[in-house]
């Protein structure tokens, strides 16, 4: 479990956020206040091991659309660790790294179909001793061994959502912060051109 260190209780949220939505801000902010954390960082991740095969859109795009929806909430902050680096990016060095930077406890983010996966990670068991995995999910849900179950409301937002409703010329408004809905506009995101 994680150690207490200098900088405070630090929350790591790892996703593609190819965009961002509501969906994710809402369980952030709902764990960064049940966990008493000092921040929450949102780690965009650069080359998702799992989703290599798929195109996401360039981390410049992603990271904007990060630094807009996160802007007025002085809790959540931007882990650019991941997306700095050129090669495959692994859970186990992330959190190697905070915890060098200074941060502990340290509670890891993960939506209850990550955790299923989490045996072939790279090294599972000491990504559980350097944090506590924190798996959101509906009220009631079964607790996992060894992990901590936050419940939230959950609001059933997927960024593929976002993604085929800008192809389709459908409305995205309510569904990702209007900052972003504009940011999709300008730049001309997800309509099947503008990819990478
Ligand atoms: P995609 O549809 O492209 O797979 P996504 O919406 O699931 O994207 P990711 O960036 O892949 O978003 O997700 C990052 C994390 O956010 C995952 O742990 C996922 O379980 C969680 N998550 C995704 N959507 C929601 C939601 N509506 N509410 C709470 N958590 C969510």
């Amino acid at each position: 479990m994680g150690v207490t260190s200098g900088r405070g209780a630090l929350g790591l949220f790892g996703g593609t956020f190819d965009p961002i939505h509501w969906g994710h801000l809402l369980m952030a902010e709902n764990a960064r206040e049940a966990l008493g954390l000092t921040q929450l960082q949102f780690v965009p991740a650069c080359v998702p091991p799992h989703k290599q095969q798929s195109r996401v859109t360039a981390a410049e795009h992603r990271v904007a659309m990060l630094e807009v929806a996160i802007a007025d909430n002085p809790g959540f902050g931007l882990c650019r660790w991941e997306i700095a680096r050129v090669t495959p990016s692994y859970t186990v060095e992330t959190l190697r790294h905070m915890q060098a930077e200074g941060w502990g406890p340290i509670y890891l983010l993960i939506g209850g179909d990550s955790l299923a996966q989490l045996a072939s990670w790279r090294e599972p068991e000491t990504i559980r001793q350097l944090a506590t995995l924190v798996v959101v999910d509906r009220p009631g849900a079964e607790p996992a061994a060894g992990v901590r179950v936050l419940e939230s409301p959950l609001v059933a937002i997927s960024s593929t959502d976002i993604r085929q409703r800008v192809q389709a010329g459908e409305t995205i408004r309510y569904r990702v912060p209007e900052a972003v809905r504009a940011y999709i506009v300008t730049h001309g995101l997800y309509h099947g051109k503008t990819k990478g």
